[in-house]
This record gives C-alpha cells, sequence and structure tokens, in this order.
C-alpha cells in the first residue's frame, strides 16, 4: 500500500481486482512478487542487514520505506536504522517505564 502512489506514477499496476478475482492476486503473480520479500533473499543481497547486530528485531525494515528513500528494495530501512541505532529503542522503552515489555532485545 505504501507504494501505491509509485506505481501509479510510473502507470503500473500489480493486478486489477475489476478483472481478476482477489484469491488468483493473492496467491501469486506480479503483486506477491513484489510485496514478499523472505529473509533469504535479503540478507543474501544486503550485507549490510544480514550483518547488523539488530537484524533478529528489525528484519531489515519497511521494504516500501527501503526503496522510497534509498532506490533500493532490498536496501536497509534508514527510518529503522535511526531508530535502532541511534537509541531510540531505548527512549521509547523509557518512555513506556512502567509497562510490560513481552519482547525486549536481547532477550531469547
Ligand atoms: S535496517 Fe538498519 S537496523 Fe535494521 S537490520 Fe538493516 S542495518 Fe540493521
Amino acid at each position: 500500500m505504501q507504494l501505491s502512489g509509485f506505481y501509479d506514477a510510473r502507470k503500473e499496476f500489480l493486478g486489477n481486482i475489476k478483472t481478476e478475482d482477489l484469491q488468483t492476486l493473492l496467491q501469486g503473480g506480479k503483486y506477491l512478487d513484489e510485496v514478499c520479500t523472505t529473509i533469504k533473499t535479503l540478507t543474501e543481497n544486503n550485507p549490510k542487514c544480514g550483518g547488523c547486530e539488530y537484524f533478529r528485531y528489525c528484519v531489515g525494515g519497511c521494504r516500501a520505506l527501503a526503496f522510497g528513500l534509498t532506490g533500493d528494495k532490498l536496501g536497509s530501512d534508514p527510518a529503522k536504522c535511526a531508530f535502532f541505532k541511534m537509541d531510540y529503542y531505548e527512549k521509547i522503552t523509557a518512555l513506556f517505564d512502567g509497562w510490560k515489555n513481552l519482547a525486549p532485545i536481547g532477550s531469547e
């Protein structure tokens, strides 16, 4: 959805719900190729994320933001890099002091 403007500006369409049924669109084809990126594909093509200490929590971030901000669909999401590498995780965690964090970084 975040890339819909990108495709619209280029007159590219990933499918047409008016002419194809939703089940067919969601089970394969161009749409699925665009929205699904496996962890294996990402780490094989993006050594920065593959070697990142936060990968387990971030998984490379948002593909739409990575593409929109870097031009690389398999690139690193700069917003998530800022979040994890500029201490925003700690800052936000501190804001919610007293709340239970069900998945803190560093937990198994
Ligand atoms: S997007 Fe940034 S923080 Fe997230 S895994 Fe990649 S390099 Fe690490």
